[in-house]
């Protein structure tokens, strides 16, 4: 079941970023894309770039997730809204960091896949694509974002096993760092996050979309399980090395 025989998809997370590429790539493909986040104005804007429909959603309002995501019939699931908070250490995050980001990275996550895999697997066709980061893989000393995203691992190794025979398939990406507004989160210091994104190339948000097009395009048979990606000068332990010389 190559992308070209899925016709719907619901985009979440789909203002900035990861999810925004993933919209645009998607609609270039001809799929009929439902792209979902909080603001209403980023929405309106990449629904005039790219004609994709629009829901404006906080996925922490559970009754509302599963009322607007269970009758949209999506046969793709890009799992994408999430954030990190605290990343200037654990003793210094408050209560709210933390309960954000499981709230948002793991409960709501797991509540999306609920709601929607239900309708693909009577339908018999469907791919959930969870962003996942090299962050729930390897301990690279964010603990509560690592174990969000850890959960979540665990949460799609169990789920392929759950899925069999349904004829819903199961992806999930893992990135290292992307440029993105996910660090204006993550590290409101202005200095210490450019410090953080600066001496290599990270990756862009299309070449996270790029991936998973790739998993989406597999024929029937195949079921893209992980993808790990990151950038050539990132090893997943989270060290950067200074670009070699070209
Ligand atoms: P962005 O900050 O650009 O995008 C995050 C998206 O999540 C936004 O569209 C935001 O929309 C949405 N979102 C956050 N909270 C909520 C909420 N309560 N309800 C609905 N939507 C919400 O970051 P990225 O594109 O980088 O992040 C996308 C995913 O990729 C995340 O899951 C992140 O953990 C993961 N990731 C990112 C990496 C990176 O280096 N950037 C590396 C590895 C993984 P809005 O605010 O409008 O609601």
């Amino acid at each position: 079941m190559p992308l070209s025989d899925y016709k719907t998809a619901l985009v979440t997370g789909a203002s900035s970023g990861i999810g925004a590429a993933c919209v645009t790539a998607l609609r270039e493909r001809g799929i009929d894309v439902v792209a979902t986040a909080r603001r209403p104005e980023r929405l309106a804007a990449l629904a005039a770039e790219t004609g994709c429909r629009t829901l404006q959603l906080d996925v922490r309002d559970t009754d509302a997730l599963y009322r607007e995501l269970s009758g949209l019939e999506a046969d793709i699931l890009i799992n994408n809204a999430g954030l990190g908070r605290g990343f200037a250490g654990f003793l210094k995050s408050s209560k709210d960091d933390i309960e954000e980001m499981i709230d948002v990275n793991v409960t709501a996550a797991i509540h999306a896949v609920h709601a929607t895999a239900q309708g693909m697997a009577a339908r018999k066709r469907g791919h959930i694509v969870n962003i996942g980061s090299i962050a729930g893989l390897y301990p690279i000393g964010f603990p509560v974002y690592g174990a969000t995203k850890g959960a979540i691992h665990l949460f799609a190794q169990h789920l392929r096993i759950d899925l069999k025979g349904t004829g819903v398939r199961m992806t999930e990406i893992c990135p290292g760092r992307v440029a993105t507004e996910f660090f204006d989160t993550a590290i409101p210091d202005a200095e210490k996050r450019t410090a953080f994104m600066s001496g290599f190339s990270p990756l862009r948000p299309e070449d996270i979309a790029a991936a998973i097009v790739y998993a989406l395009d597999a024929p029937w048979h195949v079921n893209v399980s992980t993808i790990e990606l990151t950038p050539t000068e990132q090893a997943p332990g989270g060290a950067v090395r200074q670009p070699v010389e070209r």
